[in-house]
């Protein structure tokens, strides 16, 4: 048995075998840049699986090594990654600048932050293992963008092209020139790997004069002053001053641009996945430093009370009513976690648990209610006889 093989049989034991299945058939049949930054809820939706038993799946089989989990810090403009994590923990920047929007933004957890899996070398190798050798192109698709943009599955090569007019890779410490013949639309010369961009207005009269420009890249994000050209020739020297290779790219920032950038859908963001009770379950407070300054801003709150137990505990004995209390926060655990949520802390017979959105709390509180009532009748009626 492969190692491979051995890993999912491990799965089994933690997680629904239909996950398991279709986490096996994605391993061994699907191309390469979809195993790269997985996003958890489109393979729910495109399986037809339910989304908390794959977030789950997805975290177990990380837990296990078949996976590796990503927390990457989203540009809310463009949808680009301004930075992956390995751990929640090293999202420290209090301002992140996307040079592509040319904003700075402060990471919140809320929709700024996502969580993707990629499949770990040592199930099977991908090229975005070593994103510095993926062609520009892919590079883009499997490293740039954030999996939050539903980009086009039969035509990407070819949406893409609508828009990028030239791209090339420039080795660490080498330098280029991109001859070209500036259209009159607006143009941006970015460079994904080190995030630099350069603006350019191109408008007016036409012109046969040869301009120049020199951009220099290397780890400063750098965005200069956008500039205002005529149409015609245009030499652009660009220098790469970075330890790694870049991609100087030149795009018409026109519809079909705003067009491939515009599509987005659902993805699992790092406050959805600390309300998770599997995660909870598996990482414990392993992932946030209490000095970390990320903000969350909105997670609804949910408490519980078991009324009457101090009676309870006297009505029908310690052990029974032990027991009685164990059922309702087994119930309590299955609901909080169906719901999206998760338990941050028991206080005696009390919990604590978080949810993404009230909704969510409000239809556990809900079904905790009556199942608890009903669960708790017929234990009672066990023990007691
Ligand atoms: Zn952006």
């Amino acid at each position: 048995m492969s190692e491979a093989q051995s890993l999912f049989e491990m799965l089994r034991q933690s997680v629904k075998p239909e996950i398991v299945d279709a986490f096996a058939r994605l391993v061994r049949d699907a191309p390469d840049r979809k195993l790269c930054r997985i996003n958890a809820l489109a393979f729910a939706a495109a399986e037809g699986l339910d989304e908390e038993d794959t977030i789950a799946g997805f975290l177990q089989a990380s837990r296990l090594g078949i996976f590796e989990l990503s927390w990457n810090v989203l540009c809310p403009g463009c949808g680009g990654v301004l930075d992956a994590n390995t751990s929640l923990k090293t999202v420290q920047a209090t301002e992140y600048t996307c040079a592509l929007c040319a904003a700075g933004y402060e990471p919140t957890l809320d929709e700024m932050v996502e969580v993707t899996f990629t499949v770990s070398p040592r199930v099977r190798h991908i090229g975005a293992h070593n994103p510095h050798e993926l062609p520009a192109i892919e590079y883009f698709r499997q490293m740039y963008w954030g999996s939050g943009i539903d980009l086009p599955e039969d035509d990407y090569e070819e949406k893409f092209d609508e828009f990028v007019i030239e791209t090339l890779e420039l080795p660490p410490g080498d330098k280029a020139v991109i001859s070209m013949q500036l259209p009159a639309e607006f143009v941006i010369v970015f460079e994904p790997v080190t995030h630099a961009a350069q603006f350019l207005d191109v408008k007016g009269e036409p012109t046969r004069e040869r301009r120049n420009l020199v951009l220099v890249f290397d780890r400063a994000h750098r965005h200069a002053e956008t500039l205002n050209l005529q149409p015609g020739p245009l030499r652009i020297q660009v220098e790469n001053h970075a330890e790694v290779r870049t991609l100087p790219s030149v795009c018409v920032a026109g519809e079909a641009l705003h067009e491939m950038l515009g599509r987005r859908r659902p993805f699992l963001t790092a406050k959805r996945l600390l309300s998770n009770q599997t995660f909870r379950d598996i990482y414990r407070t392993d992932t946030l430093d209490v000095d970390q300054r990320l903000k969350i801003t909105s997670l609804t709150f949910l408490f519980t009370d078991l009324r009457g137990s101090t009676e309870l505990y006297e009505r029908v004995g310690d052990l029974a009513a032990f027991d009685l209390v164990r059922t309702h926060f087994r119930v309590l655990n299955e609901i909080v976690a169906a719901e999206a949520g998760a338990i941050v802390k028991t206080i005696g017979d009390a919990v604590m648990a978080t949810f993404p959105t009230p909704d969510r709390a409000v239809a556990a509180a809900m079904r905790c209610g009556t199942r608890c009532a009903s669960s708790m009748r017929s234990a009672a009626a066990r023990t007691c006889y």
